[in-house]
């Protein structure tokens, strides 16, 4: 059929995927010691679009951990629960121009400053909600497989090896509840956007959770709504002024996509009405996003015009 056949956009992914392969700048993040074991050359493109085609190249169905890219999806999944004004009095929507794992807190409203960096997405996946710790972790799951399309599962490897060592994320959490960002157990909380960080997915997912963001919260391939249409533009310019980091200005300026990042090396990035993409590569630059990562998507937003204030 038509979704088989090799068209113009596989040329054009094949070509892309040889020339960034070329790329071995950047290192595989160590810090969470199971992360150090993935092979650095693994490198998968795919792109899924809103009526529900998905191309991909390389390693597309290789698996890896989600990371920080969760973070958009439980960040959605609290302003359907709990509406924007609620949300927002917990955690704000201000860039940091800070690291991912910055302690800075925002004290004049007492609240993180934005859902993308790891204070703010433990006050999220505090909002997670479910009448035990095994009902969170189920709606939690439930939230992100419904973008992806199928039953997403933990890396408990993964998961073990974040736990014996995140005692950054440990530290934001009790200072967080010192000042009533939080308010209940901080162990229960990191247990849960611990598990969060460690879901399993491919390129291939990536791509259509980013593409049921780009398709107004339904999934182009199954139907489901994934997260209430209302709720797509917070999260798309949260994305956007925050999902990475302290590049996220210099990303916005050079790609113009709102886009998230997993120091696993995923990134994702939504073109509104259009597509999503999933890259996935190990080496991580400076501010830990995938090297290779951030070149496909710097050359798929040049070639195709797809800097969302471009207008022509
Ligand atoms: N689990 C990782 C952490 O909390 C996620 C960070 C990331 O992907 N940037 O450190």
């Amino acid at each position: 059929g038509a979704q088989s056949s090799i068209g113009p956009i596989d040329h054009y992914l094949a070509d892309l995927h040889q020339r960034i392969a070329g790329v071995t700048d950047g290192e595989i993040a160590t810090y969470i010691p199971e992360l150090a074991r993935a092979d650095p050359e693994t490198f998968g493109i795919a792109i899924a679009t809103v009526d529900g085609r998905v191309y991909t190249v390389g390693d597309a169905d290789h698996p890896f951990t989600i990371q920080s890219i969760s973070k958009a999806f439980v960040y959605g999944y609290t302003l359907a629960e709990y509406g924007r004004d609620f949300v927002l009095s917990h955690i704000g929507v201000e860039p940091t121009g800070e690291a991912f794992n910055s302690i800075v807190l925002d004290e004049v409203h007492n609240r993180p400053y934005n859902p993308m960096v790891n204070a703010g997405a433990m006050a999220a996946a505090e909002l997670i909600k479910g009448d035990t710790p095994e009902a969170r972790i189920a709606t939690m799951l439930g939230t992100m497989s419904k973008h992806a399309g199928r039953s997403l599962h933990i890396d408990e490897s993964v998961l073990r090896s974040e736990q014996a060592t995140g005692h950054r994320n440990r530290a934001i959490a009790y200072m967080m509840l010192n000042s009533g960002m939080i308010h209940s157990a901080p162990e229960t909380i990191l247990d849960i956007y611990f598990r969060q960080c460690s879901v399993r997915v491919s390129c291939t997912d990536l791509a259509v959770m980013a593409a049921t963001l780009a398709n107004d919260g339904v999934n182009p391939l199954t139907g489901e709504t994934a997260l209430d249409r209302d709720y797509i533009q917070d999260v798309l310019t949260v994305m956007n002024s925050c999902g990475m980091y302290n590049y996220a200005g210099q990303w916005s300026y050079e790609i113009g996509m709102p886009a998230k990042s997993g120091v696993a090396g995923g990134i994702i990035a939504v073109i509104p009405g259009q597509i999503g993409i999933g890259v996935f590569s190990p080496r991580l630059d400076a501010h830990g996003h995938s090297v290779r990562g951030v070149r496909v998507c710097a050359e798929i937003s040049e070639t195709f015009g797809l800097h969302v204030f471009r207008n022509h």
